[in-house]
């Protein structure tokens, strides 16, 4: 019989520890979660604001991920849909590619010709098919090179990498040069071919706290900060100190175990700006790219084109990100008004910034990218595991894989003959 009685700290409320809760409940466990914010969700959170809802960084779930398909009720979140495709804009010009990932051949010649060349599309296309006929587990265990560099390899020319690759994948990859492995890209690549590009109706939090209504079972305590760990103990901020039979490490472990120190490289950093507008300057529900490197802005999308939720009032929702590593201060709102003048000629004074977040650890570092990780991989110690979307790659698919595996460890390491 497993013991079910023992106590199980998970530290953490982001997708990995609420998955991870989830998975102890199904097997019997009532674990307990130390959350150090005042509500769930981690990096997945959005705030209800003046009648706005702002995500906490621009963000999307992809619906091809395939634990994203597993955890979530896409009915009850009402996701709603990103068009396929994109919107380049180039100083008073603005185009539209439609579907460059699902259906290449497809492309308007006249549109594709002024971000790539002929041989491009036929190389999406073989892109594409080549993608779809392999697992998640095949595209992780291919050799690393970084994203840059597989394109170039692959044959892609450089007016398509300038021009679509590069502002495309920043925005997801949260870094300017594309080093992030090839194998994120042709995973990201391969779930935006086989899927969409989605938010849920009221925003990025719906996904979190549909997750944390799922959990029935687990005590989650918020505004408890976990300070270190020692032994078995658990020591929070407030100097409470408990008792653990087992702990779930769902944060990234060195500010709790010093032996971890300087195991991790530092986070990739984002700056998103809201602005209200009178209406929106897009025709239709897509991501923008502004595809000239001297500017600030990478993309923009209007949130109230893709959900009506985002703005209770008629005004139209701008998320303008930026991946330049920069300080969001007064300069930066004004270059970026400048910046969205020259590029749609609507006066700056018709943007109007509701909000500012400057994310600093938006993306975990990974070097030996992965799609999974054994259970006993998770463990450290005989009573403490890791999960988290660093130990895999940085997205919400990576976070519930390792929430998941973690809970299998824990009820391996109680009943270890368990299958
Ligand atoms: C701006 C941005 C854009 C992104 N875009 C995408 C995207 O488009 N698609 C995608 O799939 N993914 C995206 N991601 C990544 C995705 O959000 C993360 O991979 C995922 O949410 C990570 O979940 P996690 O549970 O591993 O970590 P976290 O969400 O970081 O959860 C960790 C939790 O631990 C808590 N905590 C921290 N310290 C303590 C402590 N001392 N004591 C107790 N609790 C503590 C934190 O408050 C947090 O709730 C994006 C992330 C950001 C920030």
């Amino acid at each position: 019989m497993l013991n079910t009685e023992i106590d199980i700290y998970i530290i953490g409320a982001g997708i990995s520890g609420l998955i991870a809760a989830y998975e102890l409940e199904r097997a019997g466990f009532s674990p307990i979660i130390l959350e150090s914010d005042k509500a769930v969700g981690g990096r997945v959170r959005s705030d209800y604001q003046d009648g706005f809802i702002f995500d906490r960084g621009f963000q999307v779930l992809l619906t091809a991920y395939p634990e994203a398909q597993r955890y979530l009720d896409y009915h009850a979140l009402n996701l709603k849909k990103f068009d396929p495709g994109a919107i380049i804009l180039r100083p008073g010009n603005l185009f539209t590619i439609h579907d460059p990932l699902r259906n290449p051949l497809k492309i308007v010649s006249m549109a594709f010709s002024s971000v790539g060349t002929f041989m491009d599309k036929i190389r999406m296309f073989k892109l594409t098919q080549s993608l779809k006929s392999k697992t998640e587990d095949e595209i992780f265990n291919e050799p690393n090179k970084t994203t840059l560099q597989f394109l170039r390899d692959y044959g892609f020319s450089e007016k398509i990498i300038e021009n679509f690759f590069m502002p495309f994948f920043r925005g997801i990859f949260l870094e300017n040069e594309l080093e992030t492995s090839s194998r994120m890209f042709n995973f990201v690549f391969k779930m935006f071919s086989m899927g969409h590009a989605a938010v849920p109706e009221n925003g990025m939090q719906a996904i979190s706290d549909q997750l944390k209504s799922k959990l029935a079972k687990t005590s989650i305590r918020l505004n408890a900060a976990v300070e270190k760990i020692d032994g078995n103990v658990i020591e929070l901020s407030s100097g409470e100190r408990i008792n653990a039979g087992k702990i779930i490490i769902a944060v990234r472990p060195d500010k709790f175990l010093s032996q971890m120190e300087g195991q991790f490289k530092p986070s990739r950093k984002v700056i998103n700006l809201y602005f209200s507008l009178e209406k929106s300057f897009f025709a239709s529900p897509m991501i923008g790219l502004v595809t000239d490197k001297q500017f600030l802005v990478n993309n923009l999308v209007f949130m109230t084109d893709v959900s009506k939720s985002y703005a209770k009032s008629d005004r139209a929702l701008l998320s303008v990100s930026i991946t330049k590593p920069i300080q969001a201060d007064d300069k930066l709102i004004e270059m970026v008004k400048i910046e969205l003048e020259a590029l749609t000629h609507i006066k700056s004074e018709h943007f109007k910034l509701e909000k500012i977040y400057e994310i600093e650890d938006a993306l975990p570092q990974v070097e030996d990218m992965k799609s999974s990780i054994s259970a006993t991989q998770t463990k450290i110690y005989d009573h403490v595991f890791l999960s988290g979307d660093y130990l895999l790659n940085g997205s919400i698919n990576a976070a519930m894989t390792a929430g998941r595996k973690s809970a299998e460890a824990v009820i391996l390491s109680i009943q270890p003959n368990m299958n």
